[in-house]
Formats: structure tokens, sequence, C-alpha cells
């Protein structure tokens, strides 16, 4: 069983790091690795429109999970320094606790059929709802294949809303999308029953596409750790506990705090996101809704004090997938996907819930106590070590130096490398 479990790999080169990896996988899953230009130019010109290029983006490795009793390679693309280094120490304290528990819905999503100009809405309704088996069988007549997964178009529902003076009838098709996110083939589905729909209400069919707000499809993940594994910067567990619970309430009582909380959350689900070619954007729509479903904005996550422990929970929306979307385009997203061990679209969802509570928990134990910037302000200084254009050994040099005249900022760190470079000695 790979461990995830791999101590001093931050301070390792990239080409140890990787033959760390080998000792626990085999070539395949390594393939790609160690590369910069993993998405050849000929994919990506078939991605998207106007191509002209590629822009690369890190890819690390979120280290230290246990998930529902496995060790979990976490691959994580982003840009933003300090979130893999917070994720990893969040899991690694949690482990004190037994890790993570965590699961998620079968992969129901739902299609919207927006139907207009009705006379009757009501009478539209029921009409829709006595023709339910045929619009069923009509949507799945269009993935057949789907069906015979034991997925498709499984359900329907109709709900009546007011749009301005008018009220429409709102068909739901609750679709199980299987190892797919399965925007397209819904959509399909949706453009596909619309005549069927106009024919038996007598109105006018517009919009016809998913909904993102994918709540029938929710990710959940929990995790409970002892007071002893939290403290830390001088507090006790107990305290650096009550702080995290603390910052939990705060989020609870305050949209403008929850708003960043969330996008705690988010740094780490949408780093797993963007590394296994899932649509980081579909995501991000469903959580913010998912957030504020009760009128109200609220955090994702929430943290409680309980019997010597601190609790952490999440439940978000996760639509994504294991085929399908950008999963083949780049290559080396079926690379990142084995190191996780394959996991289905459940088993994934599952993952970035527990990736994303990690993550919020690591923002609240620092904010809780020494604040957040101490740490993230050390990384911050390599990345702006390189943006002057410090290279090799330079850049810790670089951002030493940044660290030590406590001003982190581009101007500073273009003079301490033009210094450098003159006098490499002198610094
Ligand atoms: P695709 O259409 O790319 O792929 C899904 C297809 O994969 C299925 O229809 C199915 O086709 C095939 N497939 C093969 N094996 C399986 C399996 N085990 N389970 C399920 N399907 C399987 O992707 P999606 O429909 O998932 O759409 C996702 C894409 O849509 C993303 O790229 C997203 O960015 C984009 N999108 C998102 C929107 C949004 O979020 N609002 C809107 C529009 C597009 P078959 O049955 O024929 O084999």
């Amino acid at each position: 069983m790979t461990s995830s479990r791999l101590p001093g790999f931050y301070k390792m080169k990239m080409s140890e790091r990787l033959r760390r990896l080998a000792e626990q996988l085999d070539g395949e899953e390594l393939r790609g690795l160690g590369q910069s230009a993993t998405l050849p130019l000929a994919n990506a010109d078939a991605m998207i429109e106007n191509a002209v290029g590629v822009l690369g983006l890190p890819v690390g490795i979120g280290l230290n999970f246990l998930i529902n009793g496995e060790d979990v390679l976490v691959p994580m693309a982003v840009e933003e320094p300090s979130v893999i280094a917070a994720v990893s120490l969040a899991a690694k304290i949690a482990r004190e606790g037994g890790g993570f528990k965590a699961e998620a819905d079968e992969p129901r999503m739902i299609g919207q059929v927006q139907v207009t100009e009705l006379a009757n809405p009501d009478a539209a309704r029921a009409a829709i709802l006595r023709s339910r088996e045929e619009i069923l069988a009509a949507a799945n007549a269009l993935h057949p294949a789907m069906k015979m997964r034991g997925g498709g178009a499984k359900g329907l529902e109709v709900r009546l809303i007011k749009v301005g003076e008018e009220t429409h009838a709102i068909v739901h098709l609750i679709v199980d999308t299987q190892e797919a996110m399965g925007a397209n083939l819904i959509n399909t589905m949706c453009e596909g029953v619309a005549p069927l729909i106009e024919r038996v209400t007598a109105g006018r069919v517009r919009l016809r596409i998913l909904s993102n707000l994918a709540d029938l499809r929710l990710a959940r993940a929990s995790c409970a750790i002892p007071f002893e594994a939290l403290a830390d910067f001088g507090f006790s567990g107990a305290e650096v506990a009550h702080g995290i619970a603390e910052a939990s309430r705060f989020a609870d009582a305050d949209p403008y705090r929850a708003c960043t909380h969330n996008k705690g959350v988010m740094n780490g689900v949408d780093a797993v996101a963007l590394a296994t070619g899932n649509d980081w954007r579909a995501i991000e729509a469903g959580a913010h809704a998912f957030a504020a479903r009760n009128g109200k904005y609220e955090p994702l996550t929430r943290w409680r004090v309980e019997h010597g422990s601190l609790r952490g929970s999440t439940e978000l929306p996760i639509q994504v997938g294991t085929v399908g979307g950008a999963v083949k385009a780049n290559p080396l997203i079926p690379v990142l996907l084995r190191m996780m061990g394959d996991p289905n679209t459940r088993k994934l969802a599952g993952i970035m819930a527990a990736v994303g509570l990690a993550q919020n928990m690591a923002a609240l134990r620092a904010l809780g106590t020494v604040g957040i910037q101490k740490g993230h302000m050390a990384l911050h200084a390599r990345s702006v070590a390189v943006s002057a254009g410090a290279k090799g050994t330079a850049v810790e040099e670089v951002a030493r130096a940044l660290i030590a005249a406590g001003e982190i900022k581009l101007h500073r760190a273009q003079e301490i490398l033009a210094k450098l470079v003159a006098a490499p000695e002198a610094t």
C-alpha cells in the first residue's frame, strides 16, 4: 500500500522526490512527472479555440492524508505558495485522530428545462408528470450506453417558478452520470427532450442546461483531532482548538468572514480539481450557491470542541468526473489519478472534501493563533524571488534576504538580486 507519509519530502530536490516516489509507485505512475511540457501543443489546439500556447502550473503532492483508513497521495495543481505545505501539515495533525472519514452521494446531477408561455402552469406541471416515463425514456435513448452502465436519466421533478409576471414550469431531469461530471451528456438530454415537453405542455421551451447547484451530489468529510496534536506556536492544544472553533463561529455569524473561510476550503478543492482535469468553475459555482442555500451565505465547514478533541466537518457539492471532459486531454492527468489509486468519482469527491476540510483547518489554526503571514510570507518570498528573475540557488538566497529585511516586495527582490549578481559573495 502507498504511504502518504514522506518525511522530509519538502526539503528534497525535485529529482530526489521523484526517486522517493519511485520506491512505492511503478514507472507508469510517474510518467510525465519531473517534466514541464506535459500538455502537447496539438492537444491544447484541440481543447480550446484560438489556442496560441500552453500555460504551465506547478503540480505538487498533498502528503499525510489518511482517508477512511487508507493512505492517499493527493496531486494538487496550484500557483499559490503555502497551500500544499499547509494542507500537508493539517493532514499530518488529523492523522493523530485517525485521519478523515469521507463519503459522497451517488453522482446524480440536475438538468433544467425551462417551459414558458404557459396558459395554465398547474395543468402543464400535471401533464409533464403524467409523461414522466416517456420523457425519461426519450432522455435515455440519447445516451443508451449510460443506461447500460447503470446510470442515465432516473428522476423527474417540476417546479413552478414566478419569473417576472409569468409562471414558468422548470423541469428537473435527475441524471445518474456514473463516472462522468455529466454536463455535456445532461445538456444533450435536456435539448433532446424539449420537443416532447413542448408537445405535452403546449408551452415554449427556452433554456435547456444542467444546474451547477449539484445538491444531490454532496461530498462529506469529518475528523476528530485530540488536543495534544494541536499544540504549537507556544499555545496549548486546547487553546488552538478553541481558537479554531471560535473562528468557525465567526464565519457562521458573518458572510464577509464566511466568504474568506470558504476561499480557504476551495484552495484545496480547486487544486485537486485542476490536477484531475476537472472543471473547477463548476465546482466553485456549486459550492458557493450551496453555501447560500439557507438564504444567508454560510461557511462550508464547521469546527467545534467536544470531549477533549476538535471536531471538524464539511458538506459541499462536488461535481467531478474520472472520464470525459479534459481528463484524457492532458496526458499527465491519468498519471496523477493513478498516483491517487485511480479513485472512482465518489471516492474522488470524498477525497476532495477531506482536502477542503484540511485546508480550512490549516488556515484557522494559524489565524486563531499567530496569524497566517508568518508561515505564508516565507513561502511567498520564494515566489517573489522567482518573479524578480532569481534562478537556482539564488531563489533561496533572495528569499532569505527578503525575510531578513522584513519587506517581501518585488522591487526589494530585484535590488537584492542585482547585488547578488554584481557581488555573489557579498550577500
Ligand atoms: P463528456 O461528454 O466529455 O464525457 C462523458 C461521456 O463519457 C459520457 O457521456 C459517456 O459517453 C462516456 N463514458 C465512458 N465511460 C463512462 C463511465 N464509466 N461513466 C460515465 N460516462 C462514461 O463529459 P461530461 O458529460 O461529463 O461533461 C463534462 C464537461 O462539460 C466538462 O469539460 C465541463 O467543463 C463541460 N461543461 C460544463 C458546463 C457547466 O458546468 N455548466 C456546461 C457545458 C460544458 P457514452 O455513454 O457515449 O460512452
